[in-house]
């Protein structure tokens, strides 16, 4: 079996390094030369958009996914002709637009903050009238790690604000209080078989994922079936097959969801090392209707992402269950090079580790006292 997968990187070289002790191949499509999956398989160096390099892929491929949400969706429903995709075009092109996103979970039922569409600038002012200030501008496509939004705090930025982002399609949300940024990760398969990994907390500066850690089912336990069964609906509206992430903002008055990811995702790294089949697998498993894995958490864990320059590594190793890994990117600000997770067997013992890692790296990390004790029951269900 052969996987092709657009978008070559660490999501990627994530995905092949779990589906390769699992006997498949794969061949990634990517325009950069030296994408991060490139050193564990072939490449076809390409536009996302180039018909050539779909006819390439499709012919030496038995099924295609994708790691990365801006590639266009035609690209999709055109491998789609000659080959199995996963998730499928559809779920992708609703998943692109954060306007049709939002609607989706209004019409399925399930939280979300309001929501205004902005194409001209007056929607821009009558949104600042039914939601007051302050306020979240976002393109409706193509943003990522807090790129592509602005927050408005008076009414003076607002012209500004759409001049800079103009040109785009737009929407327009409250600011939300949120006590804790909160996701879920789950895999559907073909055939409809559905695990959900227990939700995580994430934590983020300047619009990026800092650190994710898996709740305890303590602290979880309000959210998990709520978040879950968010989870199955939107997959089996969708005949959803693969990995999906919803991140919700956390707030007094329960969970709202922000943003839908139809693929593997960053707050799900720990489940590398953290969790007894990691979201990798699980995605592969899924789109080959395979069975899925189980998603409990083998302790306690947090993951750190390491941004712009990577640190050394034997200094990382150096502290008691750190798994390190670098995704063969050069550093640069705002970059994201790698990622540590931290797992142990007891709550005490990864504060004490946590300490040592946020010495390490330079960068404030949850204190060991905030630290959840680990455990909970597995959320599989097939
Ligand atoms: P997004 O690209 O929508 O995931 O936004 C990136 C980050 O910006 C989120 O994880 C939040 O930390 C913050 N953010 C986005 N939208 C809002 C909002 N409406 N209210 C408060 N914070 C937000």
């Amino acid at each position: 079996m052969r996987i092709g997968v657009l978008g070559g990187g660490q999501l990627g070289r994530m995905l092949a390094l779990a589906g390769i002790p699992l006997g498949l191949r794969f061949l990634f499509g990517d325009p950069a030369m030296e994408a991060p999956a490139r050193l564990l398989a072939d490449q076809l160096v390409g536009e996302y958009d180039d018909e050539n390099l779909h006819h390439q892929l499709a012919e030496r491929v038995d099924l295609v996914t994708y790691e990365f949400e801006n590639v266009p969706v035609s690209a999709l429903y055109h491998l789609a002709e000659h080959r199995p995709v996963f998730p499928t075009p559809h779920a992708l092109r609703l998943m692109q637009d954060r306007f049709k996103e939002k609607r989706l979970c209004a019409r399925l039922g399930i939280p979300v903050p309001p929501f205004r569409k902005v194409d001209v600038s007056a929607d821009l002012e009558a949104g600042a009238a039914e939601f007051g200030l302050p306020l979240m501008l976002k393109t409706r496509y193509a943003g990522y790690d807090g790129r592509g939004q602005r927050r408005l705090e008076g009414v003076g930025g607002l012209s500004r604000a759409f001049t800079e982002l103009g040109g785009r399609l737009l929407l327009v949300e409250p600011l939300v209080p949120f006590t804790r940024e909160i996701s879920l990760i789950a895999a559907r398969a073909r055939g409809g078989a559905f695990v959900a990994y227990p939700l995580v907390e994430n934590h983020h500066e300047d619009g990026m994922l800092r650190w994710s850690r898996p709740l305890a089912v303590t602290d979880a336990a309000a959210w998990q079936a709520t978040a879950e069964d968010h989870a199955r609906r939107i997959m089996e509206h969708l005949d959803y097959v693969g990995v999906l992430t919803i991140e919700y903002f956390q707030t007094e008055h329960g969970i709202f969801v922000n943003e839908i990811a139809p693929r593997v995702h960053n707050s799900g790294h720990w489940t590398i090392e953290g969790a007894a089949t990691s979201q990798f697998e699980n995605h592969l498993r899924a789109g080959l209707g395979w069975p899925l894995g189980d998603p409990s958490p083998r302790g306690a864990s947090l993951m750190v992402n390491l941004i712009g320059e990577a640190p050394s590594v034997p200094g990382l190793l150096a502290i008691p269950g750190a798994h390190v890994h670098l995704y063969g990117k050069e550093g640069r600000p705002r970059r994201k090079v790698g990622h540590v997770t931290l797992v142990s067997d007891t709550a005490a013992e990864l504060g004490a580790h946590t300490m040592r890692l946020a010495d390490t790296l330079g960068v404030p990390l949850p204190a060991p006292s905030a630290v959840l004790d680990p455990g909970r029951s597995p959320a599989a269900h097939t």
